[in-house]
């Protein structure tokens, strides 16, 4: 339920609107939303009659939120939010390039790889330092020492970083590094993560899981709202469905239901949907044209010698070119490209 107030409502009637919600059972959550004050009840609470709740002072409306998800439902929230990180704003009108290699791998790979997505207009760069891989045999990332040569060569190229954490136990090291937190497809119903990633000061960009519904997929972004940390961002990067020539399917359909159902920033990873390094720049751009608020691209500036997703990874000249790509079709649906 979201309660807004009256733009003349006192302090002590808001206290008492929000004491009533509480002594119901619910949890009050307020809305960083416009400048009438908007509160949403969400928990375990006993929904009281909404006449009763409209009827004490200062209240100027009541709403049911349909949907499973509250916090990040556009009932709660009506405009979009804009996630801020450094000053990279996610969600607004200017739209935001993320890019780099599927894991990170060496210094020279950083640096080579950094300096040709800044150049391209890439504000923040992505790379794995904990892969989460199907072999367990397969290269697992290089932790620590992954994350520390990311940090360094992101400042030296003026970029922000985004990293997977995999496991809890990972947050507090990842902390030191990284700007975003990425929750992989994998883990978006590892529901000790999204809970523990609820208490961190830091954006957290929700991956949605190869067969999750939109629903389910907001619900994970709700974990982590309703842990505290309203900076979060939801990412669609293709579901499993039953065609095999490319590696998933793009769900375009999510995006647009994403964008209206929920305020949170929209990300699209057309790498991980296509998996083919030619069938990337296409639904990157069907993705901004579709309303997403970003991307998430793997690039390498020696893709055919990448240890993870070579051949979905674009080369420089790849990403360059579908960067002045996005640029035109951003303008033409009213909006920029932040570079
Ligand atoms: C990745 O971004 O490197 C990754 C592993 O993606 P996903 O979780 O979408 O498979
Ligand atoms: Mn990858």
């Amino acid at each position: 339920m979201v309660i807004v107030l009256h733009r003349e409502a006192t302090l002590d009637q808001r206290h008492a609107v929000e004491s009533r919600l509480r002594d119901l059972g619910f949890q009050v959550v307020y809305s960083p939303n416009g400048s009438q004050v908007t509160m949403a009840a969400v928990g375990e609470g006993t929904m009281p009659p909404l006449d009763e709740m409209r009827a004490l002072p200062g209240v100027a409306e009541v709403r049911r939120i349909p949907s499973p998800f509250k916090l990040a439902s556009r009932t709660f929230r009506t405009e979009s939010s804009v996630v801020k990180v450094g000053d990279v704003e996610i969600g607004g009108k200017s739209i935001v390039l993320m890019a780099g290699p599927c894991t990170i791998e060496s210094e020279e790979q950083l640096v080579k790889t950094g300096a040709a997505v800044r150049a391209a207009g890439a504000r923040i760069m992505r790379g794995g330092a904990f892969k989460p891989r199907t072999s367990p045999y397969s290269f697992q990332g290089l932790g620590e020492e992954g994350l520390k040569l990311m940090r360094r060569v992101a400042d030296m190229h003026g970029l922000l970083v985004i990293s997977e954490v995999m496991d809890k136990s990972q947050i507090a090291l990842m902390d030191k590094y990284v700007d975003i937190f990425q929750v992989g497809a994998r883990n978006m119903q590892n529901y000790p993560l999204l809970r523990e990633l609820g208490s961190v000061e830091r954006p957290v960009l929700v991956k949605r899981g190869l067969a999750a519904t939109v629903d389910e997929w907001l619900m994970s972004a709700e974990y982590v709202m309703s842990g505290g940390n309203d900076k979060v961002l939801v990412c669609e990067r293709g579901i499993r469905a039953y065609e095999t020539y490319t590696r998933n399917t793009l769900d375009l359909n999510a995006v647009a239901v994403a964008k209206s159902i929920s305020h949170l920033p929209v990300i699209v990873d057309p790498s991980h949907a296509a998996g083919i390094r030619d069938k990337v720049p296409p639904l990157a751009r069907a993705a901004i044209a579709a309303g997403a608020d970003g991307l998430l691209v793997e690039v390498h500036y020696d893709p055919e010698k990448a240890i993870c997703d070579g051949p979905q990874s674009l080369f420089p000249d790849q990403f360059t070119e579908l960067s002045g790509q996005i640029r035109v079709i951003a303008e033409a649906v009213g909006r920029t490209l932040q570079s």
